[in-house]
C-alpha cells in the first residue's frame, strides 16, 4: 500500500531565500560589471534533480519522499555541498544553499563548485532502519549525477557521519568499486579526515584572530558572545576558551546563560549535553535570545539560524565585531544597520569557510589514500583562512565596499573567469 506523500513541490521561483541568494549575486555582478551572458549562468542552477525516494517504512507502508539535488556551479571543480533532512526543505532552499557553496568554495579558493540537497522528512519521527533506507534509495536516486568527481555530498542539518558511510557504501555497491572521495564528513574508520569535526569554528577562530588584530585588540581582552551551542557554537567558544579569551554568554533555543567573568565552557556543555537546554545552569545568569544578542563585547557570532539579526534587533547590537559562524543569520535590511553602525562584519561564506576546507582535505586524503596528522590539517586550514581574510580585506579596502560585498566580489569573479576561459561547447 502506498501511504500519502510528504508535502507536495513547492514552485520554484516563490522563494525568500533563493530571491535573497540571486539578489546578492546579482549586486556582486553590478559592482564586477559582469556581461549578461555571465549573469545569466551564474544566476541560475546548472542542474535540479527533483526525486520520488518510496521507502518500506517498519510498520510496513510505503512513503514516497520528496528529494532534491541542486547543482549550481561546477566551473571551478566538482559541485560540493551538504545534504539536509527537513520537513521544510524545499527546491528553491536547496537551490539557494548550491548557489551559497559556489561562492563559499571560490572565496577559500578550493577547487569545488557548489551543489545541495536535501529530502522533505522528520528524521526526529523516523528510526534508524528507516533513514537508512531513505538514504540509500535517494543515492541511487542520484546515481547519475554523484560520483567523487562530478558532485560530492557532506552533512548538513540532519545529516551525520553514519548517513555519509551509507551514502559511501551504497555508491561502492552500485559502481562495483569503492571510492572514499565519492562523499565528506565520513566516520575516520572510513576515511573521514581528522580535524573535520571543528573545522568550522576552527576557520571562524582563525578569521576572528585576524580582524581582532586588525581593530587592536588581543584575544584575553576580547568577549565572545555566541548564539547557539551546537557543533559551531560549542567548538568555537571551546577553542576561544582554551586560547585565554573570555566567553561571556552562549545559548540554546530555549535561552541563554551569561557570565561576566566568563563561562567555564566545558561544563556548560556537560549540562546542555544532559539536560537538552541550558535552563537551571548554576554557572550564569540565564538571559534570553534577544538580551544575547544585544550584550556589549567585542566579538558576536550568530552560530545557529538564519535571519537572527533584523532590522528589529541591528540598531541595538554592541558589538564591535560579528562573526557569522551560520548561514544567512543577518538580512539585508540588517546589513544597512551594521554598516552605519560601523559593526565589522565575517560574512558567512568566509566565517564559516573552514567546514568545507577540510572537506576538501578529506576529498584529497580519500583520492590519494594518503592521511594527514590533525596537526597539518590545523595548519592548512589556517593558511587558508588568512589567505581568503586577507584576500577580501584587501578586496574590501580597494573597492571601499564591505566585507561582505568583498566576499561576494572576490568569489564571484573567481566563478566568472573559470566561466569565460573554459568558454562553452557545444
Ligand atoms: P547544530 O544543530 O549542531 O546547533 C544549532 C544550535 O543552535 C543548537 O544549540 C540550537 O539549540 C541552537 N538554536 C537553534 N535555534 C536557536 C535560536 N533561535 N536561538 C539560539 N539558539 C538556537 O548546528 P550547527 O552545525 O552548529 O550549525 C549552526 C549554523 O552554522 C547553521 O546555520 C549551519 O548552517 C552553520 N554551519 C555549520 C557548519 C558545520 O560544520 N557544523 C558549517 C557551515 C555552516
Amino acid at each position: 500500500m502506498l501511504a500519502k506523500g510528504p508535502p507536495q513541490v513547492r514552485q520554484v521561483g516563490t522563494s525568500v531565500f533563493w530571491d535573497r541568494a540571486r539578489a546578492q549575486f546579482h549586486a556582486a555582478a553590478d559592482l564586477l560589471h559582469l556581461d549578461e551572458s555571465c549573469r545569466e549562468v551564474l544566476g541560475n542552477c546548472r542542474r535540479v534533480v527533483a526525486v520520488n525516494c518510496p521507502v518500506r517504512m517498519d510498520n510496513g507502508i510505503i512513503h514516497s519522499f520528496s528529494g532534491y539535488r541542486a547543482q549550481h556551479s561546477n566551473h571551478r571543480g566538482p559541485f560540493k555541498g551538504g545534504i539536509r533532512y527537513h520537513p521544510e526543505a524545499s527546491q528553491e532552499e536547496i537551490m539557494a544553499l548550491a548557489m551559497l557553496m559556489t561562492w563559499k568554495c571560490s572565496v577559500v579558493n578550493v577547487p569545488f563548485g557548489g551543489g545541495k540537497g536535501g529530502i522533505v522528512c522528520d528524521p526526529h519521527q523516523m528510526t534508524t532502519g528507516e533513514i537508512e533506507r531513505l538514504t540509500r534509495r535517494y543515492i541511487k536516486e542520484l546515481l547519475p549525477v554523484i560520483g567523487p568527481e562530478t558532485d560530492i555530498p557532506a552533512p548538513d542539518v540532519n545529516t551525520n557521519a553514519q548517513v555519509m558511510a551509507w551514502i559511501h557504501d551504497t555508491y561502492a555497491v552500485e559502481v562495483g568499486s569503492t571510492s572514499l572521495g565519492v562523499v565528506t564528513g565520513k566516520p575516520i574508520s572510513l576515511g573521514g579526515s581528522v580535524g573535520r569535526e571543528d573545522a568550522t569554528s576552527r576557520g571562524c577562530f582563525f578569521t576572528c584572530l585576524k580582524a581582532l588584530a586588525m581593530h587592536d585588540l588581543t584575544l584575553e581582552k576580547a568577549r565572545l558572545v555566541v548564539q547557539g551551542f551546537g557543533n559551531a557554537g560549542y567548538h568555537l567558544a571551546r577553542l576561544w576558551r582554551q586560547a585565554g579569551g573570555k566567553v561571556l554568554a552562549v545559548s540554546t533555543s530555549r535561552g541563554g546563560v551569561y557570565n561576566g567573568k566568563g563561562l567555564d565552557v566545558e561544563a556548560a556543555k556537560e549540562h546542555y549535553k544532559e539536560q537538552g537546554d541550558l535552563l537551571n545552569y548554576k554557572g550564569g545568569e540565564q538571559i534570553s535570545n534577544a538580551e544575547l544578542l544585544t550584550l556589549e563585547c567585542e566579538v558576536l557570532c550568530p552560530a545557529a539560524l538564519e535571519s537572527a539579526i533584523t532590522e528589529a534587533n541591528a540598531a541595538d547590537i554592541r558589538a564591535r565585531i560579528i562573526a557569522e559562524a551560520a548561514n544567512g543569520p543577518t538580512t539585508a535590511e540588517a546589513d544597512v544597520i551594521l554598516k552605519e553602525k560601523g559593526i565589522f562584519v565575517i560574512p558567512d561564506i568566509l566565517a564559516n569557510a573552514g567546514g568545507v576546507s577540510v572537506s576538501y582535505f578529506e576529498w584529497v586524503q580519500g583520492l590519494t589514500n594518503f592521511f594527514w596528522k590533525e596537526g597539518d590539517v590545523h595548519q592548512r586550514l589556517k593558511e587558508i583562512m588568512d589567505e581568503a581574510f586577507d584576500a577580501v580585506h584587501d578586496k574590501s579596502n580597494r573597492l571601499s565596499v564591505t566585507m561582505r560585498e568583498a566576499a561576494m566580489a572576490l568569489a564571484v569573479s573567481r566563478v566568472a573567469e573559470a566561466f569565460k576561459v573554459r568558454g562553452l561547447w557545444p
